[in-house]
């Protein structure tokens, strides 16, 4: 298995007032953008974007995925079903199916390909699954788990985030994903248990209250750690967690919030 991750997103003080700035423009610019896509696959010029774009999905499961290990055909199908460039800014559309996490604003990235179906594979889902995600960001992970699972709920903590998730998803026609803004580190108490929990920015510890919402027999996925990090596979048993370390890993951190926000 290659040491797949998350690469940091730049964080620098300097880069939240002008994100905060272009906001508004920012997520007009994006909604036309995906707003256009959407137009333009109903139309005779489609067909070529649409082979191309799923051309680089059959090849970046081929090559990125498979060849790492990843089997399960659920996962491998959603990967190649879910266009992951419509989840990026149209700046970086072209680089959507490269080998590697990518910039969406806020200081934040969507995942490395490989990593997000390798944390899908690890959750051993087979379709009656309630999951929870914990980091929607751009809401691409959360539209493959929403493939894998019967229903999917996704917590993100930046709210202009979330909102663009949640129209995206929308859109897109993902419509089993439920997507939150608060604090991760709550998780969802009015919805748990989950069968599933999969956690994609970075906590120092084990969040004690999300291994409160798992199931008995549930699988927590979740990169565990500061600096270093180490992504962990915890099931919770009739006996207590048994925790298996799957893959060193590099994702942006999970920050502590205050109190969960409304939807
Ligand atoms: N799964 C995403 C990528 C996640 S990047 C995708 O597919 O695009 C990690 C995300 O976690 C960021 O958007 C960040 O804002 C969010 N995050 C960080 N700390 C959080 C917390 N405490 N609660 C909820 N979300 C958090």
């Amino acid at each position: 298995m290659g040491s797949g991750g998350q690469g940091q997103g730049s964080r620098s003080s300097g880069e939240a007032s002008p994100a905060a700035r272009n906001l508004v423009k920012e997520r007009q610019l994006c909604l036309a953008a995906l707003v256009s896509l959407v137009v333009f696959a109903g139309s005779p010029w489609a067909s070529d974007v649409d082979l191309a774009m799923g051309e680089r999905r059959e090849r970046m499961v081929r090559e990125q995925i498979q060849a790492r290990g990843v089997k399960d055909p659920r996962v491998l199908e959603a990967m190649r079903r879910v266009p992951r460039h419509m989840f990026v800014p149209p700046s970086v559309a072209s680089k959507a199916y490269q080998d590697s996490p990518l910039p969406i604003g806020h200081g934040q990235t969507i995942s490395q390909p490989f990593i997000v179906a390798y944390m899908c594979e690890a959750l051993g889902l087979e379709g009656h699954e309630k999951v929870l995600e914990i980091g929607t960001g751009s809401g691409y992970h959360a539209a493959v788990l929403s493939l894998l699972a019967r229903e999917v709920y996704t917590i993100e903590i930046l709210e202009p985030l979330a909102d663009e998730a949640r129209e995206r998803l929308q859109v897109l026609g993902y419509d089993n994903v439920t997507v939150v803004c608060g604090d991760g580190y709550q998780g969802l108490a009015q919805q748990a248990p989950f069968d599933a929990i999969v956690v994609t920015a970075a906590p120092p510890e084990i969040p004690q209250e999300l291994m409160r919402q798992l199931k008995t027999g549930g699988r927590m996925v979740v990169p565990v750690g500061e600096g270093t990090q180490e992504l962990l596979r915890i099931t919770r048993t009739e006996q207590g967690a048994r925790v298996e370390r799957l893959l060193p890993v590099r994702f942006v951190p999970m920050v502590p919030g205050g109190q969960n926000r409304s939807r």
